[in-house]
């Protein structure tokens, strides 16, 4: 499948990994629109959060509790940070791939959108 995430899980398309285990892989976005901006996905394709059903709870808190540990490593986690995860077209998402947004190190504004 031609998908930009699954070539950075494959490493095909190289990518500035912080954290990798054998469900997810983390990574810096290459974009970041704050000073710690971070994507952690799944190994697996699923195209968005839509895809996910009560089968993944387990993927998703370990998506969340990867993210938690990201943020305290990258010293946000007192200062605080956001996590984010767009769906489909009107919900902001670019990349199908399902992706957590890690982002802090800046105040965010209180905008949802
Ligand atoms: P979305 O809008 O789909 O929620 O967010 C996609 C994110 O992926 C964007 O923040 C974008 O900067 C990031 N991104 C897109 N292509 C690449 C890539 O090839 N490498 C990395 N590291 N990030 C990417
Ligand atoms: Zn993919």
């Amino acid at each position: 499948m031609d998908c930009i995430f699954c070539h950075i899980v494959s490493g095909k398309i190289p990518s500035d990994i912080v954290y990798q285990d054998e469900k997810v892989i983390a990574f810096r976005d290459i974009n970041p629109q704050s000073p710690v901006h971070l994507l952690v996905i799944p190994r697996e394709h699923f195209t968005s959060l839509a895809d996910l059903t009560e089968k993944e709870a387990h993927l998703m808190g370990h998506m969340v509790g990867v993210a938690n540990q990201l943020a305290r490593d990258e010293g946000i986690s007192g200062t605080g940070y956001r996590l984010v995860i767009n769906c489909g077209k009107q919900g902001g998402q670019l990349v199908p791939h399902l992706h957590l947004h890690v982002m802090g190190g800046r105040q965010l504004s209180g905008q949802l959108g």
